[in-house]
């Protein structure tokens, strides 16, 4: 019989709820993330990230296509929230990041978040909750955990971001997220500044996934070997080296983990406005996925997923298809 995940004792013990409350009252002048806007969200004001007081979640769904330990045979059960506090001109998910409009109709409150959680669990037996790109919604994801927690909520939950988070709004989330997914993106802040329009990226995001890993360690599996905690580093391999994949690899070894697993994603592809930088304008090539899978060997890196050479097609989403984003039409 599988472990209650640890937010159930935090519900039971009254922290849940105040925690939540605690997250609540920061929206009025919020300071949520790294950007410290101070937008009232309380009363619908939006800063950096276009999210005021309600949830835009874009799409739910069981995703194949995570990483094994994650996916599983059932799926991971996958929230894509809209909006977003980093401004990246290649980004994969434009379409529910970058179109604030578009979002104000998937505006939902925290009880049918909580709904859907539910729905993930009971309805298509996912192995886990999956929250992408929560960083702006934590307060609200909180409160929805309350109110799913007594209607039989107990999957583990998945924090998928791109890591440009706040140490202090990562430490209310502590016992309450199992496993952290975050992309460590890039090594060089002033190339962050000028691809995804975010300050400080690579202090900030290596102070977050810090905070991440003394919250859950290493990975811990199952006896069906899905995750049951632990951190998971993804990044992203750029053209040309933008994402810095040699240092970034490196800081991991040398400050975390060296069995750290990494999902190296070779994925990349131009979209959005990713044509205007022409050192984006391409796919990565052999040479450039070839340099980062030598040096995790080098370092003896020996945890992760590499992607195979048929993943570009396979993982790029579309979010007209709302309910299968990464299923063909
Ligand atoms: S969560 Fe949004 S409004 Fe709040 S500080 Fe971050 S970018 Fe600004």
């Amino acid at each position: 019989m599988a472990q209650p995940p640890p937010y159930i004792e935090l519900y039971e013990s009254g922290e849940l709820e105040r925690r939540a409350a605690r997250l609540e009252a920061r929206l009025e002048e919020c300071d949520i993330c790294p950007r410290r806007c101070g937008a009232n969200r309380l009363k619908n004001e939006t800063g950096s990230c276009n999210a005021g007081k309600l949830v835009a979640v874009a799409s739910v769904c069981a995703h194949h296509g995570e990483e094994p330990v994650l996916s599983g045979s059932r799926g991971s059960g996958t929230i894509f929230f809209g909006n977003c506090n980093m401004r990246c001109v290649y980004c994969q998910n434009h379409q529910i990041s970058q179109d604030p409009d578009r979002q104000r109709s998937n505006q939902v409150s925290p009880s049918r978040l909580a709904n859907r959680m539910l729905y993930l669990q009971n309805e298509l037996n996912c192995h886990n909750i999956n929250l992408v790109s929560p960083t702006h919604y934590i307060p609200q994801i909180l409160q929805a955990i309350f109110e799913a927690v007594p209607q039989g909520l107990r999957l583990p939950l998945v924090y998928n971001t791109n890591a440009y988070d706040d140490v202090e709004t990562l430490a209310e989330l502590e016992g309450v997220i199992s496993i952290y997914l975050p992309d460590l993106k890039y090594a060089d802040s002033n190339l962050a500044a000028r691809l995804s329009d975010v300050p400080h990226y690579v202090p900030t995001a290596r102070a977050a996934i810090k905070e991440m890993y003394r919250q859950t360690g290493e990975l811990e599996l199952d006896e069906d070997d899905i995750a049951v905690s632990g951190l998971i580093i993804r990044h992203l391999i750029l053209p040309n080296d933008l994402a810095g994949s040699e240092a970034s690899v490196k800081w991991i070894a040398g400050e975390l983990s060296r069995s750290v697993p990494i999902s190296l994603m070779a994925q990349y592809t131009p979209r959005h406005r990713a044509l205007e930088v022409p050192l984006l304008s391409r796919s990565i090539n052999a040479a450039e996925y070839r340099r980062v899978i030598n040096l995790l060997d080098v370092l003896g890196m020996e945890n992760g997923w590499l992607q195979d050479d048929s993943s570009q097609d396979y993982y790029l989403p579309d979010f007209n298809r709302e309910d299968h984003p990464f299923e063909r039409g």
